[in-house]
């Protein structure tokens, strides 16, 4: 089913709360919203014009004590509330946009994993009917493959029977399914074959990070030549910095070129390389993702991982083996804990949590808060330490607290 809300949004205005608008800060400031879009922002109290017509047409939310921000782009996401993109159903996908709503999030790239071929095309065709906006959740903005061309001394909890070694034939076929619904893929860049693969991506406009690999600072190097510019869940399941191997993380923290993605739940990554990370990238180099499985929003006790077997204990998700299995944050939380690790202010966070997304995407109308461009909003309570009290997506309110 299409989306079938009301095409024409009313009229809405936050007020009173800290505004995080691109570069700037204003507390208190004002936005509204109106069509969709972000019609007019700015410091101090709304104008009286603009309050008396939206409290005519629309809605005025009382933002005094909260932050407002652009809505999280979380571009790598598999799952949540039950539902996994691997399960190639569009109505979980879209259980899966209302859940992540919830938490902020405004668009998401659903993320299949590792898997036979036909299993892939399944996900990403249903992934590409489910595209676009959510009734009630974040809009669907693509597709986002990890692996299967990842290496398998890396592969972390990807179910090795589904990697395989990067075939270009087997791109072009996933990459032009449904007019090219995937926006994102994540390989091991060492990998014979890989150069192709990344050349059938860029040919697309389709952003490539490299991710469960085990390539070395020049094998790194080579790939941002070839057109990487991405770094999937760094350094989680690559080769570590070294001193005299700088490694694929060291290689990732040093090469501008590379956004990283981070998974800023505490077990993923300690606070301390959280911290790193920051330092080293900078504010429009730091990505935070959810890495989200089916069950995040659950309550805890075995996980299906596509036929194994996982354990949601304690906050996070473990094989029997111990390794990590994906994780059960979500992107406020990310926040909350990425802040306190790197010290950064609200327009800093606000990059790494939704403009810097965007920009890798090139989803231009996204991730910012500036006139004209689309009423992705997400407001923060307690002076924005608290919960996520409103979500709105394109202008529509998806979620209000309480
Ligand atoms: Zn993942």
């Amino acid at each position: 089913m299409p989306c079938t809300a009301d095409p024409t949004p009313p009229p809405l205005l936050i007020a009173g709360a800290t505004v995080v608008a691109a570069e700037e800060l204003w507390s208190p400031g004002w936005l509204v919203a109106a069509g969709g879009r972000i019609q007019a922002l700015g410091p101090g109290e709304a104008p009286g014009g603009v309050r008396a017509e939206v409290t005519a047409l629309g809605t005025v939310v009382d933002g005094r004590g909260s932050v407002l921000l652009p809505g999280f782009i979380d571009v790598h996401v598999h799952g949540g509330d039950g539902a996994d993109a691997m399960d190639a159903d569009p109505d979980g996908l879209r259980r899966m946009a209302r859940f992540h709503a919830r938490h902020g999030v405004t668009a998401l790239l659903p993320t299949t994993w590792s898997a036979p071929p036909s299993a892939l095309e399944a996900a990403v065709a249903a992934i590409a009917e489910a595209a676009g906006p959510v009734e009630g959740g974040a809009t669907i903005a693509g597709a986002h493959l990890e692996g299967p061309w990842i290496n398998p001394a890396r592969a972390g909890a990807q179910d090795p029977a589904g990697i395989r070694p990067p075939d270009g034939a087997e791109a072009r076929r996933l990459l032009d399914l449904r007019r090219g619904v995937v926006k994102l893929v994540a390989l091991a860049p060492e990998m014979p074959g890989a150069d192709e693969v990344i050349e059938e991506c860029r040919a697309r406009g389709v952003v490539v990070a490299a991710g469960h690999t085990e390539a070395d600072w020049g094998e790194m190097v080579a790939a941002v030549a070839a057109g990487v510019r991405h770094v999937t869940h760094t350094v989680n399941a690559m080769v570590g910095l070294g001193h005299r191997e700088p490694g694929t993380a060291g290689a990732a923290l040093a090469l501008t070129e590379l956004r990283c993605e981070l998974i800023a739940d505490g077990h993923h990554v300690h606070a301390g390389a959280m911290a790193v990370l920051a330092r080293a990238k900078g504010p429009g180099g730091v990505v935070l993702i959810s890495d989200a499985i089916r069950a995040a929003g659950l309550a805890e006790g075995e996980v299906d991982l596509g036929g194994r077997a996982a354990q949601h204990c304690c906050g996070a998700v473990r094989l029997a083996d111990g390794r990590l299995a994906g994780s059960v944050l979500t992107l406020d939380v990310a926040l909350r804990n990425f802040a306190a690790a790197s010290g950064w202010g609200w327009p800093d966070l606000a990059r790494a949590a939704a403009g810097n997304a965007a920009e890798a995407l090139g989803l231009s109308s996204k991730g910012r808060l500036a006139p004209g461009l689309d009423a992705d909003l997400v407001l923060l309570g307690e002076d924005g330490a608290g919960e996520v009290l409103l979500t709105v997506v394109e202008g529509r309110v998806v979620h209000r607290h309480g």
